[in-house]
């Protein structure tokens, strides 16, 4: 059937996920209804159009967008049966407090000493009469967590032995290897009923819909299984088997961290793909499982490499590629020939499917990767996981090289000619190693195509934190302006999660989100300081334009495409940046920019694919470090890791039991429209509208305050004071009605404001706190907003007074008394596209009703008059709405 025959279907009613059946014939009662006689479904003007995977045989859905939702929706909403509604769900503990005890303890890494301390003191009764645990010691606790670790993936033990041939570090070495099958994780996750809510098996394609039409030019990607690898891998899995074939997708994070001052680990993380990212990037059940630890044998550990030279070194860097790549072969064994056939398995969602794992997205830093991959480093001819750029090709962002796969590197390795000399010469031209990879041999696990474009290492905390600031910081330092720039950033106006820096040209080294918010306050605190027509300036103006593409969490191929056009940009601008300021544009951070379409497009957005995500990881093992004795201290940690994921699942289990007592009890919440979008908070004392007038007498912004306000409510809200059955003549109305206005209204002043919107970038509810405050954390704030005015939808205003109104008859109105902003033509130094905005004279009163949400606008510092820059990078949001992006 074709996608236009959709709307020919009969169906009734649109709901806000509807099933459409494009490929079977239409079931159910509606399917018995005369086609003739049903009208044609009316589909939402603006909605997501969703087309299963035809391995999942689900209908295509229907999304629709034209109002916000009050919680995101689940893509898969199946009936599942109400587990647990009778069960003890804390077993095998005895008791609810036993669980809950052993929970706490667990997370909190309570020591044993102190654990036996408390249950002495709770069976002494010390602190109360009854007491329901039933261990007396932590032993007892020990053989509790224990039945209950019996349904957890252990932890196994190998000794991986590697002959290593050289002169510096020639030798056999033992390396042990502590970790848990991925195989027996993925297992685990896909068969949990808990998870299945928050589980996609099949990939998906979206597409972004508006205007009422069914139209599949815009693609959208957010969830890995929206990517296009996903849907590879679904095209190459049988379609006829008795079971539906379905791919487990892995992502595989492995980074160095120091857990201590001296110590250094090597942990591996596997996330699973299928599960919703929420979930997948928290940290309890369904979170990331610890895989193990790469750990470098004895002996390798305290060598520092970069004290090594010449051949030393590359001995060095060789004996560590066959360190990882035997471990890694050795973790991931057991997806080897499940990748190419299968194994049946019953999912949470009670239907039995043939499971092909597989890996699908690698989280790593350079070092790590290229260690991964045994590619060459950095400084080699073709140092790039993904492709075959030369090293002078890097800078050249909008042109593409021949894409690295698992077959056109098995192949380059087999073509190499034998004799040393030669193969290495040979091999370098492909920035290959001497090695066999082992994910060759797995399907659907092209290790070069699973390697993710990461926005916090690559762009963040890479190409500008480690490349362009440091630049225009050492310019500002050498021209004598830093001091200056950092007074302006001083004064840059606070606005809710952005990080405030007094003085950023003092800080010299620190993390992504720091430098990430430097980018964004930069452009008004600069662009008067550097000289005119400023190549540095123009570079933070397309800096911020591509950030503010690249970190949304749900992308478009429309979106994508202002995206190329601002990378082309930013490539032109870099290449004056190089010449003017002689500064290099080869290296491999520039280069990965050009590979971030195709990554979103590949394996959706970016927060599935950065190295954030295991940040807080490499935290939680430095501190179960700090808890044990530092003596095979991997092992020790392994323990704590299992007991932790224990504890969260049953935690997961024991949450879910109790909401379904407490549904239960609870009356059913019926459907109700939510009227306003906004709410006020913090109010003062109510006034009225003349005292108000009198006490800002010395502010002209409030100069006629209560004639102003009788003159706005007379025109805007006529009725409101009079009953319907008054029928009274208009001008007769507006003296009764001004009449009552000055002797009964009141004004309650308020000085926090709450907007919910419609966020552009996922359509999900956004939320901004905004002040009105004279006196906020010291100083006075107010916050602007955009709001709709009659010609204007992207009118923006500062507030000076947000305020109930009080009229008669218990009629209230919430206003703000805002002062307006209008375009700006005025030229800065260095002109870009930031909108700019001025004020425009006095103060008008308009409707909360009216708002939009928030803007955040700042002084361009060092302009003869006042003139703001509309700061669009502050979120997605905001960029798209200000820059009118879809
Ligand atoms: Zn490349």
């Amino acid at each position: 059937m074709a996608v236009d025959d959709i709307i020919q279907l009969p169906t009734h009613q649109i709901y806000e996920q509807m099933p459409m059946d494009f490929d079977q014939d239409a079931n159910g009662p509606d399917a018995e209804v005369d086609a003739s006689s049903v009208p044609t479904v009316a589909l939402p003007l603006r909605f997501i159009f969703v087309k299963h995977h035809p391995h999942a045989k689900q209908p295509n859905e229907i999304i629709s967008l034209d109002s916000a939702p009050s919680t995101p929706p689940l893509p898969d909403d199946n009936p599942r049966s109400p587990p647990l509604s009778n069960a003890r769900p804390w077993r095998p503990f005895i008791t609810y407090s036993d669980y809950k005890f052993t929970s706490r303890c667990v997370q909190r890494r309570t020591p044993n000493a102190e654990i036996d301390e408390d249950l002495n003191d709770l069976h002494t009764q010390a602190f109360s009469s009854d007491c329901f645990i039933t261990f007396r010691t932590h032993r007892d606790m020990e053989k509790s967590l224990a039945a209950a670790r019996t349904s957890n993936i252990s932890f196994c033990r190998k000794t991986l032995t590697i002959d290593f041939d050289g002169t510096a570090f020639g030798g056999t070495y033992e390396v042990e290897v502590e970790f848990r099958d991925p195989w027996q994780i993925m297992k685990q996750w896909v068969s949990d009923e808990t998870l299945a809510p928050v589980s996609t098996w099949f990939s998906q394609e979206k597409y972004y819909c508006k205007n009422g039409t069914i139209d599949l030019s815009d693609q959208l990607y957010d969830e890995p299984w929206t990517g296009r690898n996903w849907k590879y891998a679904d095209d190459s899995l049988p379609a006829d088997d008795l079971y539906p074939s379905c791919y487990l997708g892995l992502h595989v994070w492995l980074d160095k961290g120091l857990v201590s001052t001296k110590v250094k680990m090597h942990p591996i993380l596997f996330r699973g793909c299928w599960i919703h990212s929420a979930t997948r990037n928290g940290s309890g059940n369904g979170g990331s499982a610890l895989a193990g630890f790469v750990k470098m044998p004895p002996g390798l550990r305290q060598i520092d490499p970069n004290t090594l030279t010449g051949s030393s070194r590359s001995e060095y860097d060789r004996l560590k590629r066959m360190i990882y790549r035997g471990v890694c072969h050795l973790v991931m064994a057991s997806l080897e020939q499940r990748s190419h056939h299968g194994e049946a398995l019953r999912f949470g969602d009670g239907i039995t499917r043939i499971a092909y794992p597989g890996v699908l997205i690698e989280s790593m830093d350079f070092e790590e990767l290229a260690a991964w991959l045994a590619i060459r480093n950095s400084m080699s001819l073709h140092p790039c996981p993904q492709c075959l750029a030369h090293k002078n090709d890097l800078p050249r962002l909008t042109r593409s090289f021949t894409k690295r796969t698992s077959e056109s590197m098995s192949c380059a390795l087999a073509r190499a000619p034998i004799p040393k000399t030669e193969r290495n010469e040979y091999l370098k031209q492909y920035g290959l190693h001497d090695f066999e990879h082992f994910l060759w041999n797995f399907n659907n696990s092209d290790p070069y195509k699973a390697t993710g474009y990461d926005c916090l290492h690559f762009f963040d905390g890479g190409i500008w934190g480690r490349h362009m600031w440091p630049l225009i910081k050492g310019c500002l330092q050498r021209d004598g302006l830093a001091s200056k720039f950092n007074t302006n950033m001083d004064k840059f106006p606070r606005w809710r999660d952005l990080k405030h820096f007094s003085s950023p040209t003092t800080i010299d080294y620190s993390d992504g989100q720091t430098f990430l918010d430097i980018l964004k306050s930069s452009l008004p605190c600069i662009v008067q300081l550097l000289p005119a027509n400023s190549c540095l300036v123009r570079l933070i103006r397309v800096m911020t334009k591509v950030r503010a593409l690249l970190g949304l969490e749900v992308t478009l191929d429309s979106r994508l495409a202002h995206l190329h056009k601002f990378i082309a940009e930013y490539e032109r601008i870099c290449n004056d940046v190089s010449e003017t300021h002689n500064k290099s544009l080869n290296f491999l951070k520039q280069h990965f920019l050009s590979h971030a379409i195709n990554c979103f497009k590949d394996k959706g957005t970016s927060r599935n694919q950065n190295t954030r995500v295991g940040e807080g990881f490499q935290q939680e093992i430095a501190a179960q470090y700090k808890k044990t004795n530092g003596k095979d201290a991997e092992h020790q940690m392994s323990i704590m890791d299992e007991n932790e994921e224990t504890m969260a699942r049953l935690d997961m289990k024991v949450d879910e039991w109790r909401k379904s007592q407490e549904d239960d009890e609870k009356d059913p919440v019926l459907p109700h429209a939510v009227t306003s979008h906004w709410k006020l908070g913090s109010a003062d004392a109510r006034m009225t509208s003349t005292r108000i007038e009198t006490v800002n007498r010395s502010n002209s912004l409030y100069r006629d305050f209560n004639m102003r306000l009788r003159e706005y409510l007379a025109e805007y809200h006529p009725n409101h004071p009079v009953h319907e059955d008054q029928n009274i003549e208009v001008g007769a109305l507006l003296k009764s009605f001004v009449f009552n206005l000055a002797s009964v209204s009141q004004v309650e002043p308020c000085k926090v404001l709450y907007v919910d919107f419609q966020s552009k970038v996922d359509w999900n509810n956004g939320r901004d706190i905004l002040r009105c405050n004279p006196m906020f954390h010291g100083r006075q704030r107010y916050d602007s907003v955009i709001y709709e005015a009659q010609d204007d939808n992207l009118a923006m205003g500062q507030l000076q007074l947000v305020f109930r109104c009080h009229l008669p008859r218990n009629i209230s109105l919430d206003l703000a008394m805002i002062r307006p902003y209008r375009k700006s033509s005025w030229a800065a130094r260095t002109r870009t596209d930031c909108p700019m905005r001025e004020w425009s004279p006095g103060s008008i009163f308009i409707a909360l009703e009216h708002v939009t949400r928030g803007a955040l606008l700042c002084p361009i510092f060092g302009a003869p008059r006042e003139v703001f820059y509309v700061i669009d990078c502050v979120d997605g949001d905001m960029f798209l709405r200000v820059n009118n992006i879809d």
